[in-house]
C-alpha cells in the first residue's frame, strides 16, 4: 500500500533494529518458532562488531573476538551456525612490562618482572589484605583495595587507563566485580615465585572459526534468512508504532532494538526531554585500531599481549593467524593493534612507532615485516560504566518499556557482554515478543 507520503505503508508483527548477533538472534529464534519478522541492519553486510574482512590472502576480524561459551545450548547454536571448521583453543596470553614477558593476568604473575617490582607487587597485596577499604566508589580505588599499590601502579590503573580511554576514578566499583580475576594470596606468592599452572579468569580456553569470527555471523545469517540490509530507520513514532524509512513507513506490534542506545532516542520523534537528556550523559569509547599483515611468521606464540606502559602507542596487540593459520598466507601473519589514542592516526608516523614497539616485544624481527596496515575504527567499543551510569540508563529504560520496546545487545542493553551473551539477549527478546503477541492476541 502506497500512503500519502508516497512512501509504502506496510505492518510486522515484529520488527527488529540491527543485524549483528542479539538482533539475528532474535530473527532465527522467532522465524524457528514460525513467527513472522522483519529485521533492518543500516549497513551493506550483516554481523555488527563480529566480521572478518579479507586482504590480499590476510584475514581481520575487529580486533580479537573470541568465543568463550558456558551455556550448552548457546554452545550448541553457535557450533551449528559456525559449521565444522573450527578449533578450541588454550589462551596463551602475556603481559609485557618493564621489557619482559609475565604471564597473564598480572595481578597474580609477577615471576619474571624485575625483583624489585615482583616485591611491590606482593607486598602490596599483602597490605590492601590487612586493610578496612570501606565501600568502593571506583574503579581504582577497587584496584587499590583489592590488588594493592603494587600490581595497580605497575598494571591495573596504567592499562585500564589506556584501555577505556578514561581515568579509572571516572569508572564506577561495581562493573569489575565479573571480569576482573581477584587472585588469592597464594596464587600471588606462587605467580611471583613462578610455580603456578593454574590459569585464571574466564577466557583460559576460547572457541575459534577457522576462517575468523565472521563466520559465525555469515552462518546465523544463512540461518536467519531475509535480512533487510542498508536500511537505516529515520524516525521512530513509539507512541503509534511506527518506523519510518525514506521509501515505507512500518508499523509493528513489536520492536526489538539492538542499535545503540542513544542513537535509538535520536531516532524517537515522542522521547521527552529528560529522556534526551539521560540518553545524552550514556558515555561509550570509540576504538580506533590497525589491522596489519606480516611478511614474516609472528616470532612468538602468543594469541594477544597487553602493554600497560606509556612508551608505547598500543595497549593490546595479538595475532589472527595464531587463532587460526588460515588466517594468513602460509609463513605469513597477521596482527591487531589496538591504539591507545582514539583519534585519526597519520599512518606514516605511527607505523615506525608500531614497528619500533612490534620489535621490542619480539613479535617482529625486522622493520620492514610490515606488508601493510589499515587503519580502522569502531564507534562504540566499550560502554563506560562511570557514575551516571545507573541513573541514565534507568531513565531511557523506563521510557523505552512504557513504550513497550525491548532493546537488547551491548549496546541496545548498555552493558558490557560478549557475544555468547548476545546470542542469548536475541533468544530472550524473542520469547519476549512472542509472548507479548500471544497476549495481543488473546485479549
Ligand atoms: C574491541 C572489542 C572486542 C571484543 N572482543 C570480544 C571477544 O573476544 N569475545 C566476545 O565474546 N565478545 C567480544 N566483544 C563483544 C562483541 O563484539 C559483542 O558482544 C557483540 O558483537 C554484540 O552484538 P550486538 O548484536 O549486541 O551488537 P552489534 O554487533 O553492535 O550489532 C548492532 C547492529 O545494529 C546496527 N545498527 C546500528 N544503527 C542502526 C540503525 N539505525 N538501523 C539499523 N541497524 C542499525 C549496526 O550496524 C550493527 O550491525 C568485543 C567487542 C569489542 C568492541
Amino acid at each position: 500500500m502506497t500512503g500519502l507520503t508516497g512512501r509504502r505503508h506496510s505492518h510486522t508483527p515484529v520488527a527488529i533494529l540491527g543485524a549483528g548477533l542479539s538482533g539475528m538472534s532474535a530473527a532465527f529464534h522467532l522465524r524457528r518458532a514460525g513467527l513472522e519478522c522483519r529485521i533492518f541492519e543500516r549497513l551493506p553486510k550483516p554481523g555488527g562488531h563480529v566480521v572478518t574482512v579479507a586482504e590480499r590472502g590476510y584475514r581481520f576480524d575487529c580486533t580479537g573476538h573470541l568465543l568463550h561459551v558456558a551455556d550448552e545450548s548457546i554452545a550448541a547454536l553457535a557450533l551449528d551456525w559456525i559449521g565444522p571448521d573450527h578449533q578450541w583453543v588454550d589462551r596463551r596470553s602475556v603481559v609485557w612490562s618493564h621489557g619482559r614477558t609475565t604471564r597473564y593476568p598480572f595481578q597474580a604473575n609477577a615471576y619474571g618482572l624485575p625483583p624489585e617490582v615482583a616485591k611491590a607487587c606482593v607486598m602490596g597485596f599483602i597490605e590492601a589484605q590487612g586493610q578496612d577499604h570501606g565501600s568502593l566508589h571506583d574503579f581504582e580505588q577497587f584496584c587499590l583495595a583489592k590488588f594493592g599499590k603494587g600490581i595497580s601502579d605497575h598494571f591495573m590503573i596504567p592499562y585500564n587507563t589506556r584501555l577505556w580511554g578514561v581515568a579509572p576514578k571516572e569508572i564506577s566499583a561495581d562493573w569489575c566485580q565479573r571480569f576482573v580475576p581477584i587472585p588469592t594470596l597464594e596464587d600471588v606468592v606462587a605467580g611471583a615465585v613462578g610455580v603456578t599452572d593454574r590459569e585464571l579468569g574466564y577466557n583460559t580456553r576460547f572457541l575459534y572459526p577457522t576462517q575468523g569470527i565472521g563466520q559465525l555471523s555469515d552462518g546465523l545469517a544463512a540461518a536467519v534468512g531475509d535480512i533487510e540490509l542498508d536500511r537505516s530507520v529515520k524516525r521512530i513514532d513509539t507512541g503509534r508504532q511506527q518506523l519510518h524509512f525514506d521509501d515505507e513507513q512500518v508499523s509493528y506490534d513489536v520492536l526489538i532494538n539492538t542499535m545503540p542506545l542513544p542513537s535509538l532516542i535520536d531516532l524517537c520523534v515522542d522521547a521527552e526531554q529528560g529522556v534526551i537528556e539521560a540518553a545524552s550523559k550514556l558515555r561509550c569509547t570509540h576504538l580506533v585500531y590497525l589491522d596489519v599483515a606480516l611478511r614474516s611468521p609472528c616470532q612468538k606464540p602468543y594469541h594477544w599481549i597487553y602493554v600497560p606502559e606509556a612508551r608505547y602507542p598500543f595497549y593490546r596487540v595479538g595475532c589472527y593467524s595464531h587463532f587460526s593459520a588460515a588466517m594468513a598466507p602460509p609463513g605469513k601473519a597477521c596482527l591487531y593493534v589496538e591504539l591507545v589514542d582514539r583519534q585519526e592516526p597519520e599512518l606514516k608516523t605511527l607505523l615506525p612507532e608500531v614497528a619500533r614497539g612490534l620489535l621490542e616485544m619480539g613479535l617482529i624481527d625486522h622493520p620492514e615485516a610490515i606488508l601493510f596496515a589499515r587503519v580502522r575504527r569502531l564507534d562504540h567499543a566499550f560502554v563506560i560504566f562511570d557514575h551516571a551510569y545507573d541513573a541514565s540508563l534507568a531513565v531511557v529504560k523506563g521510557f523505552l518499556s512504557r513504550r513497550k520496546i525491548t532493546t537488547t545487545g551491548r549496546y541496545g542493553g548498555w552493558n558490557y557482554s560478549a557475544m555468547s551473551d548476545a546470542i542469548g539477549f536475541g533468544r530472550d527478546a524473542a520469547a519476549g515478543a512472542t509472548a507479548r503477541l500471544q497476549e495481543g492476541a488473546g485479549r
